[in-house]
């Protein structure tokens, strides 16, 4: 990546501008990303909260996270979007919606975790899997 990457929500008020290259890309097929979705699995960039520029304001939904810890969800007021969220897993990145993104600039996910409540028929490339969480049993 070279360029700075935008990610927003439908509406175009909620925004994220990244500078530099995400650390992580995580495919998540829990039950709570699906909903938060409405998609058979979520994908997350996870990027530095330094290395991101957020513009527009959010309503904030926290959820507990299936490893225990607060997941917030940080949405648009108007369009209802989850552009991005914090979690205690990465104390200093934000996880923004890979599907936020404008173009298709980003590589595939790198991991992927809660494999247990993967739809059967999703197939995926990501390098390493894991069952549960990210501490759970690794399957690859
Ligand atoms: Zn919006
Ligand atoms: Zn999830």
């Amino acid at each position: 990546m070279t360029e700075a990457l935008y990610a927003h929500c439908d509406c175009g008020q909620l925004g994220v501008t990244i500078s530099a290259n995400p650390y992580a890309i995580v495919q998540c097929h829990c039950r709570a990303c699906q909903r938060r979705t409405g998609a058979p699995y979520g994908i997350g960039v996870y990027c530095k909260r330094s290395d991101c520029q957020i513009t527009g304001t959010s309503n904030s939904y926290v959820r507990q996270g299936g490893s225990g810890s607060d997941f917030e969800n940080r949405f648009c007021p108007s369009c209802g979007t989850t552009v991005y969220w914090l979690t205690p897993f990465h104390p200093e990145g934000i996880g923004i919606a890979y599907g936020c993104f404008d173009g298709d600039d980003l590589p595939a996910p790198d991991r992927s975790v809660w494999e247990s409540e993967r739809h059967h028929w999703v197939e995926y490339k990501a390098k390493g899997r894991w069952l549960e969480g990210r501490t759970g049993p690794k399957i690859s």
